[in-house]
């Protein structure tokens, strides 16, 4: 892991989004934790995917970021939206989304969130189950349906387990059932997991999709997912080789009969438009040998770091004193649980001079942070945003 993050480091010195961030924060001196958000950085992100992969729609996963702010931008933008609640319909709506615009995009949903999302204008839905398929026939009559399509494939640093989706051959079934029912069958979506790491993920889900189209059901469409990475410690492929592993995968299972697609990236688009500045509260060891100093800084598991839950994200960290001798920590966040520690596994070196009152930035944190950081736990406040960029859209 110190390889990769050393690696990382220079990667970062070459390509530094967060430069304007830190500017602001410097300036404003804004009470810590807090993340900061650069809009423009959202709006090249997108730019960047919908040049990479050009015929494919872009539905942002509000659930990586719900900021309105950022809604609001890529509203502005043409982008669509995936949402997984009546809540997040409201937010996209309230920000100036089309309904039409707007994906349900989660297959775990109540009879009356359907009826809601249905008499709100939203008209595209995900299905994977046949009381989805019944619920779906009475509550949103005519809509759009797609079903999502279970595909395990390593690579996934956060990955979904088989929580989503189902076998291709039930796939076939429920979209048959779907379109008895008077239901516009479009197709098949699959999520190959977040931040995947493996381009050649998605030839799994694009020769599911393409099974499923083999059985005779038409799909027209095929919704590629999320899973676009975003630069923690690890390099991860150019997004280019994302398109190109998408483009051979589609030649080979569909060729000329190319369907409609669409992505829904959450990470990618939001991911290294954040910055999150905390402090550090307290620096100790657990005895005078301890080789290792605990470093606990005020922002942690429960106010935005819950992609360190198993250690599955290994952010990026930066202090005033890097450069200078190091030695070995274990991070760990403010509050009194035992398992809000950050990093005791992965092989983490702070400064040697940091001390309690010091910043600790946090680059690429725009994504699953302030989204997951929602109560009070412990008395610690929610994760503050702020937005820097262009505001004016
Ligand atoms: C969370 C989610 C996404 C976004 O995934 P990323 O890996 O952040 O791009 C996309 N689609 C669905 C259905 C999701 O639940």
């Amino acid at each position: 892991m110190s390889e990769s993050l050393a690696t990382a480091v220079a990667a970062e010195t070459t390509n530094d989004p967060s430069a304007r961030i830190r500017h602001f924060l410097d300036t404003h001196r804004p009470s810590t934790p807090c993340l900061v958000l650069d809009l423009d950085v959202v709006g090249q992100n997108y730019r960047r995917l919908r040049a990479a992969l050009p015929d494919a729609r872009i539905f942002y996963a509000v659930k990586a970021n719900p900021h309105p702010e950022v809604v609001r931008l890529l509203v502005g933008l043409g982008a669509c939206f995936d949402v997984a609640s009546t809540g997040e319909i409201d937010l996209c709506l309230a920000q100036g989304a089309a309904p039409e615009t707007i994906s349900y995009g989660n297959t775990i949903k109540k009879a009356a969130d359907i009826a809601y999302a249905h008499a709100r204008g939203v008209r595209l839905f995900v299905l994977d189950s046949a009381q989805d398929v019944a619920h779906l026939a009475e509550h949103a009559p005519g809509a759009s349906v797609f079903c999502r399509v279970l595909v395990e494939a390593d690579g996934a640093r956060t990955p979904f387990g088989k929580k989503f989706g189902c076998a291709p051959e039930m796939a076939v079934e429920l979209l048959r059932e779907a379109g008895e029912r008077g239901l516009d069958v479009r197709g098949v979506s699959f999520h190959v997991g977040s931040q995947h790491v493996d381009p050649s993920a998605w030839e799994l889900g694009i020769a599911r999709a393409a099974q499923v189209a083999a059985a005779g059901v038409p799909v027209g469409l095929v919704n590629l997912g999320g899973g676009f990475p975003s630069t923690y410690t690890e390099a991860v492929p150019a997004l280019t080789e994302y398109a190109a592993a998408v483009e051979r995968a589609l030649e080979r299972h569909f060729g000329a009969a190319r369907p409609e697609l669409i992505i829904e990236p959450g990470r990618a688009l939001v991911g290294d438009a954040g910055m999150i500045r905390s402090e550090v509260v307290l620096v100790s060891r657990k005895s005078v040998e301890d080789t290792h100093r605990w470093v606990y800084l005020d922002v942690g598991r429960y106010n935005g770091m819950a992609e360190c839950e198993g250690e599955a994200i290994a952010y990026r960290l930066r202090t005033a004193h890097d450069g200078g001798p190091d030695g070995p920590v274990v991070i760990a966040g403010p509050t009194c649980d035992g398992d809000d520690v950050l990093y005791q596994r992965t092989a983490y070196r702070l400064p040697l001079a940091l001390a309690a009152g010091d910043h600790v930035d946090i680059p690429c944190t725009g994504a699953y942070t302030a989204s997951y950081s929602s109560v009070s736990f412990n008395g610690f406040p929610p994760l503050t945003t702020h937005v820097i960029g262009a505001k004016q859209i």
